[in-house]
């Protein structure tokens, strides 16, 4: 019997495990909606580094928009990451995504995203901080965001809160998960990365320790509301994945079509064969979604993790524990994005994070 038959003799993970099967591969790209935003966040990497413009604005979008969808559909996507610019000044293009692919969408919560035609969507909704740090990095210090996108998404369960967490900030984080839990929102975990080199609190240098401990302790808070996992937690902070370093060398979404990426894709390291990280013009695309230049030292974004973990099942077969680390990331991202075809049983986050709490810390 192989190791990972083995595995699967546990009703739980051969639940989990088929689940994700039944669901199929995900073909997954990055799309950014519209190259407009209603706010200047400070270290947002996408005005960080001008990918605004990258777009002719002479061209017909709506035509090249069009265009792109019969391409991606042809191509075998099947999942799309819909990032910007500010997607939900776009509902138009938005609701032709959701109609034609699975995809998730990340926010800045200003404007709702109706509920209408939008029923099923996942709804990332940025926060990066208790009110004063998010209106300080997000509002110019005077628009308190966070309130604003708890009163558009109050109760609705399409929407989790994608919360930003400066090393230095620790502290906010309880205060800011049982405003978002009493809200009736999940909460999905990210690490600021600090472009623009605010440095004190926000520099990544610092080590995401405190924060890392705390999130730890929010999943023991709020089992069933908290969708990231110690062992996510763990990996994206100390940057290892068993014999690797975080990176470059290792990321496994880098576009496939950008010749920068050639060396990488060739290297031996696992990668995504299908992703694409579409630019706003609907045409070119760049070397990832979070950049083009930017040292990758700086990169804590969770979705990029995600698929590091889930590309290297090999790694994780040595025991019945490494597999159940990879088996409920992996289950997170098909929960999370809505992927999986039958609906998940009640208190399911809440069961995954026990059975990881039950198992010893990795090393
Ligand atoms: S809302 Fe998003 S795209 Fe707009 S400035 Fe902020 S981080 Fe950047
Ligand atoms: S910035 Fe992040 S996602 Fe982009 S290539 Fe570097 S490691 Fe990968």
């Amino acid at each position: 019997m192989s190791a990972l038959s083995a595995y699967l003799t546990d009703p739980f993970l051969h639940d989990l495990y088929t689940q994700i099967r039944q669901a199929g591969p995900v073909r997954s790209i990055s799309l950014d909606l519209t190259h407009e935003c209603n706010l200047r966040c400070t270290g947002c990497y996408y005005f960080a580094e001008g990918m605004d413009a990258m777009v002719d604005t002479g061209t017909n979008l709506d035509q090249e928009f069009a265009r792109f969808v019969q391409r991606e559909k042809e191509r075998g996507t099947n999942f799309i990451t819909i990032v910007g610019g500010e997607p939900s000044l776009r509902l138009d293009r938005l609701k032709v995504i959701y109609d034609n692919f699975k995809m998730n969408v990340a926010t800045n919560g200003l404007v709702r995203i109706p509920y209408e035609g939008f029923e099923e969507m996942p709804l990332g909704v940025a926060v990066w901080g208790d009110h004063e740090t998010d209106a300080n990095l997000r509002g110019t210090g005077k628009r308190d965001l966070f309130r604003i996108a708890l009163a558009n998404y109050k109760d609705d369960a399409r929407a989790f809160f994608y919360y930003t967490v400066a090393p230095g900030k620790s502290a906010e984080i309880e205060k800011v998960v049982r405003q978002c839990v009493e809200n009736g929102n999940k909460v999905l975990f990210n690490y600021y990365c600090d472009l623009s080199h605010l440095g004190g609190a926000y520099d990544y240098h610092a080590g995401f320790g405190k924060v890392r401990a705390e999130i730890d302790r929010m999943i023991e808070l709020y089992p069933q509301h908290i969708l990231t996992t110690a062992y996510f937690n763990q990996v994206i902070t100390s940057g290892r994945l068993y014999d690797q370093r975080w990176g470059y060398e290792v990321c496994t979404n880098v576009s496939t079509n950008f010749p920068y990426n050639q060396q990488r894709l060739e290297n031996g390291n696992p990668y995504n064969p299908h992703f694409r990280a579409y630019n706003a013009d609907f045409n070119s695309t760049r070397r990832c979604c979070t950049g083009i230049h930017r040292s990758c030292d700086s990169c804590f974004d969770a979705w990029e993790h995600f698929s590091w973990i889930m590309v290297n099942m090999k790694k994780h077969l040595g025991s019945k524990e490494e597999f159940t680390r990879w088996l409920t990331s992996m289950y997170m991202f098909y929960y999370i994005n809505r992927l999986l075809l039958q609906q998940p049983e009640a208190g399911i986050v809440a069961r995954i994070h026990a059975l990881l709490q039950a198992m010893p810390t990795p090393a």
